[in-house]
């Protein structure tokens, strides 16, 4: 097993690990690095620190970001009264993709879930729903997963707005069933929240 150092081994372990890596690619990638360890390395490992250092999710929306609140809720175009309320931060940066959508964000970290015993208190969904009335929102868009689960806490919060005037509406049909919103291309997202409907 002479392939480069224990360092190396142990990095190259590190990145097999990694979502959508494997040991093949895992072993391409740090030869490359070490190869181009001028142009890329140094960079590499200076932004891995300062993200590992800084990352922090939002206090209101629950974004990754390096501040306490981050740029989309501190960013007073974006008060339009809408709120979008996605399963995971990749759906939430999904959507920002496919730059739709100009409200805020509320990630709730997960669904609602029998097997697994998480219950609304777990996922934060009373703090949503007094953070729904505190900020004067006048429609909160369900933009969950077309999984059982997902539905279940879509309905599950749409109970909880239903005698108030504020409009509920979920992802148009065409999110295809149990799809994630971050396997949909930018076009695909953009048209399902504009021909959302009524919950
Ligand atoms: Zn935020």
């Amino acid at each position: 097993m002479a392939q480069g150092s224990d360092d190396i081994q142990a990095l190259i372990a590190l990145m097999a690990r990694l979502p959508g890596l494997g040991p093949r690619s895992a072993r391409r990638i740090v030869l490359q690095l070490v190869r181009k360890r001028s142009q890329h390395m140094t960079q590499l490992a200076q932004l891995l620190d300062r993200v590992a250092i800084n990352s922090r999710e939002c206090t209101i929306c629950g974004n990754i970001t390096d501040r306490d609140e981050c740029a989309i809720c501190t960013d007073p175009a974006r008060a339009t009264g809408e709120i979008c309320v996605v399963q995971d931060v990749a759906d939430l940066w999904a959507l920002e993709r496919g730059q739709a959508f100009k409200g805020r964000y509320h990630v709730l970290g997960g669904t609602l879930s029998a097997l697994d015993e998480i219950g609304p208190d777990e996922l934060g969904i009373p703090a949503l729903i007094a953070r729904i009335h505190g900020e004067n929102i006048s429609e909160v868009i369900l933009a969950l997963n077309a999984t059982v689960d997902g539905q279940t806490t879509a309905h599950y919060i749409a109970d909880a707005l239903v005698d108030s005037d504020i409009s509920v509406t979920g992802l148009a049909q065409g999110v295809p069933i149990g799809g994630e919103l971050d396997y949909l291309d930018d076009g695909t997202i953009s048209a399902a929240l504009r021909a959302r409907r009524r919950l």
